[in-house]
């Protein structure tokens, strides 16, 4: 049979009047419907990208999983767009709409902990800090990212890149199971005996798929005192601190990642206030095992030169969660993209400085993750998630103050983006820093893009789930 992809239809304003059914909405949900009206639309319409400004027609702020059939059910049978907030944290702000309904989580965040099982159970509107905060009261902890506010529920789908990743992985690689709504407001159990064709796609293939209510994940023994490292060298070694990330990359240890980043120094008053603003390069890590053999493990990056600041030692690995929290307030404006690297070569290393030197906000970063180890120990067509055997992952994060700056930093990446991947060995992007998902799906998903679509269009025919890196579901010709 022919077949072709499905275009979504532009959004469309509901034809009918909202309020009757709305009223119905509202006589059975047990968590809050907001409507522009409301007091509290405002501030529930918000993400954390403030370049994102969205009025939505109903936010439903769900507080279990009958709520978040519910709010599928009416955004369907209503013909409206729906968009789906876990943590709010994406760049691209996909968690909210114009005119459509918003299934929001932010109130779904509960974490259980299963110490015998050595599984935790998380509600889609978790964040990192949340889940931490309970495994760690045992000593336990699953790979999730490197901020403590970040959802894990868009950060999971996504792939999911944090300080446990060389050690044991993507996040989404721990998954165990997912309870998931999907379009047709069936609760659906994925995991890899039940509907394994939607668990492999949810493992990177990002919110195409239906709502999911919890994650549930493996668990590891980690700390909960670990060695981090945040130092920070001046401009003269820059190049030599991605130099020595190569070196450093062909043959880490596991236990071990790091990640350079090429930036301005931040005024904070842990830094002489005459240094502020000065070009530095910051080097986060961590070192899972025993903190001597961290300290000597890493110490090449901290012996580099005479560090401008060096918050760097044993610390509960909570701490080493929230060590960049305060670097990305609520509200401010940021566009971030990413591309995988093969290789970090001298003539990359000349580029990336260059870039940076361009870069018009004194707020934003280059930076490099360390890849590898457990993430490339799986086959690429294991899960939905592709890129899995790059070394190295390499995000440009423009990060502004003033509205009137907009164009020319999201321009910084976008120019930056195009230049590294003409270079051989830079291709392919990440659904977690994904501008405003310009690429095509394929750049994320290589070949599996195929199945995908084939997973797409058995639980998502329509592409209600559409505000995302879309796959769309394939339909025939008659349709
Ligand atoms: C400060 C900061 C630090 C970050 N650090 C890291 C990091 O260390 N490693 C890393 O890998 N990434 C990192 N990221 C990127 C982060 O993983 C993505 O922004 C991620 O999408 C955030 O998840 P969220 O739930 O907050 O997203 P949201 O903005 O709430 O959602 C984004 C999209 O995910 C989908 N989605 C969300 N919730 C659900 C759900 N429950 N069911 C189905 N689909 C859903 C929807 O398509 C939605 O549009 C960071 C981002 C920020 C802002």
């Amino acid at each position: 049979m022919p077949v072709q992809r499905r275009t979504p239809e532009p959004d469309t304003e509901p034809t009918v009047s909202l309020r009757e059914p709305l009223e119905s909405l509202r006589a059975t949900f047990r968590g809050t419907v907001l409507t522009p009206d409301d007091e509290g639309y405002e501030e529930a319409r918000q993400v954390w990208n403030g370049m994102i400004d969205r009025h939505p027609a109903v936010i439903a702020r769900c507080s279990g999983v009958a709520d978040v059939v519910q709010a599928v059910t009416f955004a369907r049978d209503q013909g409206l767009s729906l968009a789906v907030r876990g943590g709010g944290h994406n760049v691209a702000g996909t968690a909210v709409c114009d005119d459509g309904l918003v299934v929001d989580l932010s109130e779904m965040n509960g974490v259980h902990v299963d110490r015998e099982a050595m599984t935790v159970r998380a509600e889609g509107g978790a964040t990192l800090g949340d889940v931490d905060r309970e495994t760690q009261l045992f000593g336990l902890a699953t790979p999730l990212g490197v901020v403590s506010k970040t959802g894990i529920a868009g950060l999971t789908l996504n792939g999911g890149v944090g300080h446990l990743r060389r050690k044991y992985g993507l996040a989404c690689d721990n998954l165990r199971s997912v309870e998931l709504v999907t379009a047709a407001g069936e609760v659906v159990t994925a995991s890899a005996d039940e509907h394994s064709d939607l668990f492999w796609a949810i493992q990177g293939g990002g919110g195409n798929f239906g709502v999911v209510t919890s994650f549930e994940y493996t668990l590891y023994e980690v700390g909960p005192e670990v060695f981090g490292m945040f130092v920070v060298h001046d401009r003269e070694h820059v190049a030599e601190a991605l130099r020595l990330t190569r070196e450093f990359a062909a043959d880490a240890p596991r236990e071990a990642s790091v990640l350079p980043i090429l930036g301005f120094v931040p005024e904070m008053e842990e830094f002489p206030a005459e240094r502020w603003g000065d070009p530095m390069v910051a080097i986060l890590g961590c070192h899972l095992g025993p903190t001597e053999a961290g300290e000597a493990t890493l110490a090449p990056f901290r012996e580099l030169g005479t560090p401008i600041g060096d918050f760097s030692g044993p610390m509960p690995f909570t701490d080493l969660q929230c060590l960049l929290d305060e670097e990305f307030p609520d509200g401010l404006n940021y566009y971030w993209k990413a591309t995988y690297l093969t290789d970090l070569d001298d003539d990359l290393v000349d580029v990336l400085v260059r870039r940076w030197e361009a870069c018009p906000s004194k707020l934003s970063t280059v930076d490099v993750w360390q890849l590898g180890g457990a993430i490339a120990d799986r086959p690429q067509d294991a899960s939905a998630f592709w890129h899995r055997d790059k070394p190295y992952m390499l995000t440009f994060e423009a990060n502004w103050e003033d509205p009137a700056d907009t164009d020319a930093n999201v321009a910084w990446v976008r120019e930056s983006i195009d230049e590294v991947r003409e270079l051989p060995g830079v291709v392919g992007g990440y659904g977690n820093f994904p501008g405003f998902h310009e690429d095509p799906s394929q750049a994320l998903f290589g070949e599996n893009i195929d199945k995908l679509v084939a997973v797409k269009t058995k639980y998502d025919p329509e592409n209600l789930f559409r505000l995302n890196q879309n796959v769309e579901p394939r339909v025939s010709e008659e349709a």
